[in-house]
């Protein structure tokens, strides 16, 4: 759930040290409260201001509170039920997002003269003037081998609505500035994707090695929430979401080699992580920290146990994609499909998950701590 609004994979400061703790806890929240859902509308087509300006866009939900619209550059915005009557209305016609062009100078009118955005296949990059290629080749690469990784693996990708966007500030500050501007609150990180406006963002103001890892995590969220790996409007479990970004840190797994050795796309930090602070020689006790995890989120939330969530999340996701592709596949499936902004209840997660991955907790945490304990920690 926790990628609903924005990825709380935002573990690695510049340094690549101490990782760090979501700045709020609100920003896990639903963009439309689920205890007040109606979500019985067919989408179509409105009009809808935000401050002076009306765009148009795709009214998705009907919240009793809320509507939830995506706008045609594919950002989510939410009209409060007070507000609708002067804030939207319904308009005919088919809804197109913006194309490649149209957003590209929207984002220079955005970014002013000191950017420059370069198109590739998939993105566009704002990056400061005269950084080259790089940034736009890592992003373009890094979404090529998500893709390709779960195709091989038998999870629905399609092709995404919106040009994806991917926001290069110059320095930390600059950065951390973009971020507030948006309404983020978060503080201490190397980049992020956020969900609502649906943008990487990071910065070019350190060492590319110590901020790489960040940028291939939030890369692989963006590519899941666009290719319908993830939906961008359900609640889907933090292990899943978590799992893969991940997954993708690695070097390898976001450079083309995905399909080379087993070692090279083993998270290690998340290896020693897990033998810091699980007894991966007790079945039992992973089994407790598994259960808990299928069942809640919690352990994302709880700065004492967050580090070890993305850990055991990357060794859930992982196991699955390495030797169960059959659930690795059908868990994302299934979980990209579930209704929008139905909350996920702690008893239905548990049902679904041993559904899928056709054994209980225990079973699955044995296999779990067999895979583990054969992993490379360097
Ligand atoms: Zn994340």
């Amino acid at each position: 759930m926790a990628a609903a609004i924005l990825c709380t994979g935002l573990l690695h400061n510049e340094a690549g040290g101490e990782p760090v703790t979501p700045a709020s806890p609100e920003r896990s929240q639903h963009l439309v409260s689920s205890k007040t859902l109606a979500p019985s509308i067919r989408p179509g087509l409105v009009e809808f201001r935000i401050g002076n300006k009306w765009q148009s866009g795709l009214h998705l939900i009907e919240s009793q509170d809320e509507s939830l619209v995506i706008g045609r550059d594919g950002w989510l915005h939410t009209i409060s039920r007070t507000e609708k009557s002067e804030s939207m209305r319904s308009v005919t016609g088919k809804f197109l997002p913006t194309t490649s062009v149209e957003l590209r100078n929207q984002l220079r009118a955005e970014f002013g003269r000191e950017f420059e955005v370069i198109a590739t296949q998939n993105f566009l990059v704002v990056q400061p003037r005269g950084r080259g290629s790089r940034w736009p080749k890592m992003f373009e690469q890094c979404h090529r081998s998500f893709v390709n990784y779960m195709e091989r693996r038998g999870v629905k990708v399609r092709e995404g609505r919106f040009p994806m966007v991917a926001v290069v500030l110059p320095d930390a500050r600059a950065m951390y500035d973009e971020i507030a501007r948006l309404g983020i609150d978060v503080s201490r990180v190397a980049g992020l994707y956020a969900n609502k406006c649906n943008r990487v963002m990071t910065h070019d103001g350190g060492a590319l090695s110590s901020i790489a890892a960040t940028v291939r995590h939030e890369a692989a969220h963006q590519s899941a929430f666009n290719c319908g790996v993830h939906s961008r409007v359900n609640d889907t479990p933090s292990w899943v979401t978590e799992g893969i970004g991940q997954m993708f840190e690695p070097t390898a797994m976001s450079s083309g080699r995905s399909g080379t050795r087993l070692v090279e796309r083993v998270n290690k930090d998340s290896v020693r992580q897990l033998r810091e602070t699980i007894d991966m020689d007790d079945p039992a006790e992973v089994a407790r920290w598994v259960d808990r995890m299928i069942r809640s989120d919690d352990l994302f939330r709880n700065p004492t146990t967050i580090h070890t969530a993305y850990a055991l999340a990357w060794s859930m996701m992982f196991y699955l994609a390495e030797r169960d592709t059959d659930a690795f596949a059908d868990i994302l499936n299934f979980t990209a499909t579930r209704p929008p902004f139905e909350t996920y209840r702690s008893g239905q997660r548990m049902i679904d998950f041993e559904r899928v991955v056709g054994s209980d907790v225990r079973d699955f945490s044995n296999r779990l701590t067999r895979f583990v304990a054969d992993l490379p920690a360097k």
